[in-house]
């Protein structure tokens, strides 16, 4: 098969390969870049699959990497979505408190707001039930007035469009199956020699990271987010976007409600550990070899409890039921029922990076590299919101 040369070569066309695209082409202008995508079509794994929210920031303490990155990313996406007329919402938000234990992390989340310049504030009961009147009474409530919603397939589109307009190649149904020396990597479509490479490769970065002789100490494990969706009847239920406390030693949100930009309201995602990083229904993309080795690792974590994984999985796994999903809505919306709930095919995998050697679910992005390759490791939520940000400091971590 034929051998292809280009300056840059980037694995994935999910929305931090994409941007990572933009961000070459913006500083380089005449660089050749390539974007190689084993699927048939851009961002059709956790980019197109996700909550379309735009967060602010107010989980992330000021020493992370998604501070730096989340709040400057929503503008700039804010604005990307002005400039190509997609579908964009700025809602708002509420993050609720239902128990007296959750009054720390309350805390907590204003102090990250005050750190990172982020407007929130606290509501009482009283303003809690004009902005959403169907939300649980809360111990305490915080309003994030700049979170988003946006439509991320069309985000998706239109930066693929505009990246073809500026000759930036895409390899589609193009799987990348190894490296070769420094400077090639195979693929099904044959060799690509490059000058950088950036790994943005989603749930399969690891394993990428891993075949350059990196990243040995991580391992990603893929967590499963499906979702409800509330019933014609009780779509009025909620103006816009309400979510729980979360445990923040855990990366995860927590199931919330969120009303999408096309007006349905979604309730999730869960976190349910998953035996595929593509497996999106009960068995559809299991893979017998990446199984067994997905369930080796989950027999690990439960055996030692690492950062209560028992207690994670056993919460997770239970609302596979309705009525256990149902339960943990009703605690943000006492009066949801069950006819209220209709079921979706909506899912997604959040592929987590776990360190082995600390046991450790790793809460930040993380970078490893070589010295033409730059492999971009746990690209979990908030890195659409982030993207075009983070893009930039991808860009400035390979020395661009
Ligand atoms: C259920 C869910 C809800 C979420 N909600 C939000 C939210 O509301 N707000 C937010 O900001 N973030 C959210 N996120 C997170 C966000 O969607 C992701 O962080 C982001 O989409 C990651 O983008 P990515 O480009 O790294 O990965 P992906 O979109 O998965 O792209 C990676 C691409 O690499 C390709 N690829 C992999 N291996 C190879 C190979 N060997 N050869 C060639 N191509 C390869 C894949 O096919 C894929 O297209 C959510 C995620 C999930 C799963």
């Amino acid at each position: 098969m034929s051998s292809k040369a280009f300056d840059f070569v980037i694995i994935g066309s999910g929305i931090v390969g994409l941007t990572v695209a933009s961000e070459l082409k913006k500083r380089q202008p005449s660089a050749s870049i390539a974007v190689l995508e084993k699927e048939e079509c851009a961002g059709i794994h956790a980019s197109g699959r996700n909550s379309g929210v735009m967060h602010c920031g107010i989980y992330y303490g000021s020493d992370t990497l998604k501070a730096k990155v989340c709040a400057t990313g929503a503008e700039r996406m804010e604005e990307f979505a002005r400039q190509e007329n997609i579908a964009y919402n700025k809602c708002g938000k509420i993050i609720l408190a239902t128990s007296k234990e959750q009054l720390p992390t309350v805390e907590k989340l204003l102090r990250n707001a005050a750190e990172n310049n982020i407007q929130a504030r606290k509501i009482d009961n009283k303003e809690l039930h004009e902005i959403e009147p169907y939300a649980s009474a809360a111990e305490a409530a915080i309003y994030c007035p700049t979170t988003a919603v946006i439509d991320s397939v069309s985000v998706i589109r239109k930066l693929q469009n505009q990246l073809e307009g500026t000759d930036v190649q895409f390899f589609f149904s193009c799987q990348v199956t190894g490296q070769k020396n420094n400077k090639e990597l195979e693929t099904s479509q044959g060799t690509f020699s490059y000058g950088f490479l950036y790994n943005c490769a989603g749930a399969y970065a690891d394993v990428i990271a891993k075949s350059f002789g990196l990243a040995d100490e991580y391992k990603l494990i893929p967590f499963k987010g499906i979702y409800w969706k509330l019933s014609e009847q009780a779509n009025n239920k909620i103006r816009a976007n309400i979510y729980p406390v979360p445990d923040i030693s855990l990366p995860f949100l927590g199931v919330h409600l969120t009303r999408v930009i096309n007006g349905d309201v979604y309730i999730g995602p869960t976190a349910i550990p998953a035996f595929g990083r593509e497996n999106y229904g009960k068995l559809k993309g299991i893979k017998l070899k990446e199984a067994a080795e997905i369930i080796l690792e989950l027999a690990e974590m439960y055996l030692r409890n690492d950062n209560n994984f028992r207690k994670l999985a056993h919460l997770e796994m239970a609302k596979y039921n309705k009525a256990n999903f149902l339960a943990s809505a009703q605690k943000l919306m006492p009066s949801l029922k069950a006819e209220d709930m209709v079921p979706t095919n909506k899912a997604g995998i959040r592929p987590q990076l776990i360190n082995i050697k600390t046991r450790k679910l790793e809460m930040d992005y993380i970078f490893v590299h070589t010295e033409n390759s730059l492999h971009i490791l746990n690209a979990i939520s908030p890195a659409f919101t982030s993207s075009f940000a983070f893009a930039e400091m991808i860009v400035d971590k390979s020395g661009l």
